[in-house]
């Protein structure tokens, strides 16, 4: 078995005529297929192998797709019943490239509906499972692509991050994911969710891998007038940078574990501790890392300014789904009607709630109250984190407060474990800032991470840092054995 190695072992393995990209292709779809029936990580497995003829280091590397990338001719659900039937007629340019490189595309990996949610659970195909534990979900919305990259049937796979929709699953599945600066990796052709949050990103077994990725698909792009000009930079030749003397901090009203001290949640805790028992081992190695402070109101308001831009901003980015130009149409006898009874069939619950959400924010009368104080509880954020990169190169913090969840399991979605420590990741989002997560331990045998912000456009820095914090924590390209269907 080779695709569940590293692109560095991989591509010697390919260098040394030790195997084809014909056979890594079998291998990844065969694999992907014995473990369908379970874990549910894909909508779509190809089934024919194209040769390639790329010069980069990615050439004949086999990978996946979330399910939200536009591929000419591959069927392109955004795991939503509205599209699916939809075959697009054009490329992502992420995915272009990628061709153009000589990766080898395996397959359309499964998300929450149109990358609406954190559960790996709404998709029009079903729910998909953790590969360390298939009672537990993998977290999404990029749940597929973490999953397929968590049991080792490709070594990476693209993923987008809106709100947090790369790290989390991430951390939830002891993968790598890395969500770069706003504007690095172009968005022509990913379904649009909320345009002024909506980043693309990798998973990854390791660190390195991520850089050769990342290497691949950044430059700016003509197609997505948000790109920024190249920095010309090869990020894999910055990760042995030296890191002594880099400060970071951490935000003390969610890591602090005195914070907790009447608590009972015994995996909270675990997870805390795991979280300092790692900076003091990261300190050993020259990174000096200090708790802050933050206002707790400021931090409390994460989550719903997060939900108010994001609603609001997806409902307009989605008014092209009518069952008129893309997917299944509806019945009826006017144009409203069609388009009435298409949105109504073809989008879950937890859809229709945010649209009406986002339109309800978006009327005239309540844009100055919700739709604008929340752009600007976003500014305060964001100005607040900028004071703190003058004096510090990055922000370390716990991915989640905890494991995996079950499925079913209820979460109090107004304690400060949810509103902070399950929410902290969209501050990276709202500031643009480059963003990954690495794991960092086990907890109830099951793997948690850590997640690493840096200054805007610091994509070099922040993977040169997780790259030595990878060595120190001791979970590098760790594979999740899956169970086969019988
Ligand atoms: N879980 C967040 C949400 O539900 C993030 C989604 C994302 O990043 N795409 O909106």
């Amino acid at each position: 078995m080779y695709v569940d190695k590293s692109i560095d072992e991989i591509r010697t393995s390919l260098d040394n005529q030790e195997v084809t990209g014909k056979q890594l292709f079998k291998e990844a779809i065969d694999k992907a297929k014995e473990m369908q029936p379970i874990y549910n990580s894909f909508v779509t497995i190809l089934d024919e192998y194209q040769q390639t003829k790329g010069k980069t280091v990615l050439n004949e590397i086999p990978y996946a797709l979330k399910d939200n990338f536009s591929t000419k001719n591959i069927l392109t659900t955004g795991s939503s019943n509205i599209l699916k039937n939809y075959v697009p007629v054009y490329d992502a340019t992420a995915y272009r490239k990628l061709k153009e490189a000589g990766a080898v595309l395996v397959g359309k990996t499964v998300l929450d509906e149109l990358a609406m949610g954190g559960t790996g659970t709404t998709a029009h195909t079903g729910i998909v499972r953790n590969p360390w534990d298939k009672t537990r979900l993998i977290g999404g919305s990029s749940a597929g692509s973490a999953a397929a990259v968590a049991l080792g049937i490709v070594p990476f796979a693209l993923g987008s991050d809106t709100g947090d929709s790369i790290r989390k699953p991430a951390s939830f599945g002891g993968v790598v994911g890395f969500k770069p600066t706003y504007g690095r990796i172009s968005r022509y052709g990913l379904f649009a969710f909320a345009s002024s949050l909506d980043h693309v990103g990798t998973f990854t077994r390791n660190v390195k891998d991520t850089a050769y990725v990342v290497d691949v698909l950044k430059g700016q792009d003509e197609k997505d007038m948000t790109t920024l000009p190249d920095d010309s930079i090869s990020y894999v030749d910055m990760l042995e940078n030296e890191i002594k003397g880099k400060k970071l901090f951490y935000i003390k009203e969610a890591c602090d574990i005195e914070n907790y001290s009447d608590s009972s949640d015994e995996e909270l805790l675990e997870t805390l501790k795991n979280f300092h028992d790692k900076l003091d081992q990261l300190r050993k190695i020259g990174f000096e890392i200090e708790g802050v402070s933050i206002d707790k109101n400021l931090l409390n308001a994460i989550y719903p300014a997060y939900m108010t831009i994001s609603c609001a901003e997806a409902t307009s980015n989605n008014a092209n789904l009518t069952g008129i130009q893309f997917g299944p149409r509806g019945e009826g006898k006017s144009i409203n009607d069609i388009m009435f009874d298409a949105r109504t069939k073809g989008f879950s619950e937890l859809i229709k709630r945010r649209f009406i959400l986002g339109s309800y924010i978006l009327q005239k009368e309540n844009q100055e109250k919700l739709f604008l104080n929340a752009g600007r509880i976003r500014r305060m954020i964001v100005d607040k984190i900028n004071e703190l990169f003058q004096t510090y190169d990055g922000m370390i913090m716990p991915t989640s407060g905890g494991i995996a969840p079950k499925f079913g399991d209820k979460t109090d979605q107004l304690s400060d474990r949810y509103l902070i420590l399950e929410n902290h990741m969209a501050i990276g989002n709202f500031g643009g800032f480059p963003s990954i997560t690495i794991p960092s331990g086990f907890v109830n045998h099951m793997p948690i991470g850590i997640n690493l912000t840096g200054r805007v456009k610091e994509d070099g820095e922040v993977l040169n840092m997780a790259y030595k914090m990878e060595e120190i924590l001791g979970m590098k390209n760790i594979v999740a054995k899956g169970e086969k269907h019988v």
